[in-house]
């Protein structure tokens, strides 16, 4: 009997689940959504902030006297001990960048009902330490951000924004140089495409912000640029 490829992949699929049935990693019970790593009960327990559809929320306020900000959003409330922090975790240390791209399509669904992200020309990701990287062997704010953009229909581009540490110039640089350097963390290449757009910069958890307002650094330099911020957590 012939089986085609789908029907295979599908008799595989059940028979694993059978054997290995995907558990919340929450709660560790029964996940009823195939692909989705946290079962209902534990999703309608994530505290969301519902800042996408809020003007002059929280977030925007916290950034006013430092960045501009055309908008910002966060997903959920990141606390310790909580929820948020074990899914954060989860994503960071144990190898589960798809926890990203989750919540990528989930907030890029909530900024477009929002209408207040309209503009928006080009997602651009926080560049990760160029060591943790390799130790983790992704970014996860790189997958926020892919989500997030085809969510929304947005262009995507995570080779824009460096960091400076971690780019060629400064490994030839002097030892004065960098010193003198080292309050720029961040760095630009292709400034001409960002020229006149409305840029997002994504991350992963705002804590004070202070990272966030570093890599405006470079950018703010770029004629007619607008910038706003999402992330998937927050500090409250
Ligand atoms: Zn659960």
């Amino acid at each position: 009997m012939l089986i085609n490829n789908y029907l295979r992949t599908f008799l595989l699929k059940n028979f694993l689940e059978l054997f290995f049935p995907q558990t919340c990693i929450n709660c560790s019970g029964y996940v009823e959504e195939p692909h989705i790593f946290i079962c209902y009960r534990c999703i309608s327990e994530i505290p969301l902030t519902n800042y996408s559809c809020l003007c002059d929320n929280p977030l925007e306020i916290s950034f006013k006297g430092r960045v501009d900000l055309i908008s910002g959003t966060s997903l959920m409330f990141y606390e310790k001990g909580g929820l948020v922090q074990k899914l954060m975790y989860e994503l960071k240390y144990n190898q589960k960048p798809s926890i990203a791209s989750f919540f990528g399509r989930w907030l890029g669904a909530e900024m477009l009902e929002s209408g207040r992200f309209e503009t928006i020309d080009i997602i651009i990701p926080m560049p990760l330490h160029k060591e943790k990287r390799r130790k983790r062997g992704y970014n996860q704010s790189e997958y926020f951000g892919k989500s997030l953009a085809q969510t929304m229909g947005k262009v995507y581009r995570d080779n824009l924004l460096f960091r400076v540490a971690d780019t060629a110039s400064q490994t030839r640089k002097n030892r004065a140089e960098r010193m003198q350097a080292s309050d720029i963390e961040y760095t630009i290449n292709g400034k001409a495409n960002l020229i006149d757009k409305h840029v997002l910069i994504v991350d992963d958890i705002i804590t004070s912000g202070a990272t966030l307002q570093s890599s405006t650094v470079p950018l703010l330099t770029v004629p007619g640029i607008r910038l706003s911020f999402a992330s998937i957590a927050i500090t409250p």
